[in-house]
């Protein structure tokens, strides 16, 4: 049995006091967190802060040189993390290697890049010089959908460009990164990655911290709006991923035969609890029976269940909050519309729910205008592409979009008018460490990724030397 301990300092210590957590595949304690308190989240902060001017000093050779050893640590730990990740997350085993060995990948692909620095003019009478300067130390605030992806997407920029960092992942979702702290401690030097635990409390003491310079949070918009709020006083640098909504736009010259697999597997990846899953699917009239049948096959097809046994598809919810809230979606829409697949909740302890399939829904309804944020996909007819465009843009969110059609430009055209940081076609959720990723609206703001996210880890400093 593993002891999970914080990591403050370079030192792997208890917290300050413990809390339970769930497999959501049995809804039963599988294991005792640290939980760290608001001195210890302090402590990690100071110790991040006492490690940065070392740190940000060192050659970005040696930078580089610790984060490929890291992504190495990770892929030499790869079942252990990923059976950890599966226990307390619930997605399928495969899928929590993926995961693990994605987030290795993208660390790799970080630790790849090049300085940002650049000479903007260099003549007679004088020489600039634009640089990207650390900022400090960076709070990293992670939610439960894709705890080792998404800390592994701010750690490997951060630590590259000389920031030091606290990471702080999900309540119920805690171990698999104090797992992998326990592995990698000893490739940085101490300070330079640290993580504290908590039971929802300590976000915003980070982000309210004087000595925090950089808060890189996902999460919902909701918190994300806290964390706006907690960061102006000390005129923190913000990188937000917030919620989305995602609509994909089925045009009519789709064949739903060819098209189903990969829509289902859009909005149903990890259990639809993906950020830029596809959440409305807006299917032209003259296909739309079509389109719901062949996403009906699919969903009836899945094999859903604890992600540990051998075969299984979808897993269970994440947490019992998730869980209540996407039941409470299901019963609404067998009254706004109608179910044709799935439905079924099991309440023998694990959060499932089969994959579920809502048709004659519309804009209005809960099921459409909310992040659902689980395996329920309503589906919507239109008549005119551009009054899908429309329902589709008229959402306070704009995280991703899609749009299908046998002819690319055509598709392409509608895809460009979509109000989304990401805008696909003929695909849905395609998202890989050298593209940038951020939100429109109230999905987000800044980006994550490439060269673009790199930046956003950074201060430009001009140096402006006369001649
Ligand atoms: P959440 O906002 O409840 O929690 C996210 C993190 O914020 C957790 O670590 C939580 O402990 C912390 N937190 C809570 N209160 C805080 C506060 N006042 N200040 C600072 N931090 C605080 O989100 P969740 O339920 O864990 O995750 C689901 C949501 O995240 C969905 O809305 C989803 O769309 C969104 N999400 C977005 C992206 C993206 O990249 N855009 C990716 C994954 C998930």
């Amino acid at each position: 049995m593993n002891q999970y301990k914080l990591l403050i300092g370079g030192q792997l210590v208890d917290g300050a006091s413990t809390m339970d957590v769930i497999n959501p595949a049995t809804g039963k304690v599988c294991a005792q967190s640290p939980r760290g308190s608001v001195d210890q989240a302090n402590a990690a902060v100071a110790a991040a802060k006492t490690a940065f001017p070392a740190w940000s000093t060192t050659p970005v050779e040696e930078r580089r040189g610790a984060l490929v050893r890291l992504a190495e640590a990770m892929e030499a730990n790869i079942e252990k993390l990923a059976e950890q990740l599966t226990t307390e997350q619930g997605k399928p085993l495969a899928d929590a290697r993926v995961e693990i060995g994605g987030a290795a990948a993208f660390i790799r692909y970080f630790a790849s890049l090049d300085s940002l620095s650049k000479v903007i003019e260099d003549t007679d009478v004088r020489r600039v010089e634009q640089h990207r300067r650390p900022l400090g130390v960076v709070a990293a605030i992670i939610p439960w959908n894709f705890p080792i992806l998404l800390l592994c997407g701010k750690l490997g920029p951060a630590l590259l460009t000389g920031n030091t960092m606290v990471a702080k992942p999900a309540p119920t979702t805690p171990l698999t990164t104090l797992l992998l702290a326990e592995i990698i401690n000893g490739i940085l030097p101490p300070g330079v990655f640290n993580v504290v635990t908590d039971a929802n409390d300590l976000g915003g003491v980070l982000t309210a911290h004087p000595d925090v310079r950089k808060v890189s949070f996902t999460g919902s918009t909701a918190t994300g709006k806290k964390v706006m709020a907690s960061a102006a006083d000390t005129v923190k640098r913000i990188t937000l991923e917030l919620g989305g909504n995602d609509a994909a736009i089925v045009l009519d010259d789709v064949d739903p035969k060819e098209s189903a697999a990969a829509i289902f597997g859009g909005a149903f990846a990890n259990n639809g609890q993906v950020c830029l899953a596809i959440k409305r699917l807006y299917v032209h009239e003259s296909i739309y029976d079509e389109m719901v049948g062949e996403l009906v096959k699919h969903a009836n097809a899945a094999v859903v269940g604890n992600g540990l046994e051998e075969g299984i598809q979808i897993g269970p919810l994440q947490n019992k909050m998730q869980f209540d809230k996407v039941r409470g979606l299901v019963d609404e829409a067998r009254k706004s519309g109608k179910i044709v697949a799935g439905g079924q909740v099991d309440d023998g302890g694990g959060y499932f729910i089969r994959p579920t399939i809502v048709r004659d829904v519309t804009d209005g309804d809960r099921i459409v205008d909310e992040e659902q944020f689980g395996p329920i996909l309503p589906v919507i007819k239109y008549s005119d592409p551009e009054d899908a465009l429309k329902r589709a843009n008229a959402s306070t969110f704009g995280l991703g979009g899609s749009v299908w059609g046998k002819d690319a430009k055509r598709a392409g055209g509608y895809a460009a008018r979509l109000e989304t940081g990401t805008a696909w076609v003929n695909k849905h959720m395609d998202i890989t460490p050298n593209v940038p990723f951020g939100g429109a609206k109230q999905s987000g703001m800044g980006v994550e990724f490439s060269e673009e996210g790199l930046a956003e880890f950074t201060q430009i400093q001009v140096i402006n030397i006369a001649k």
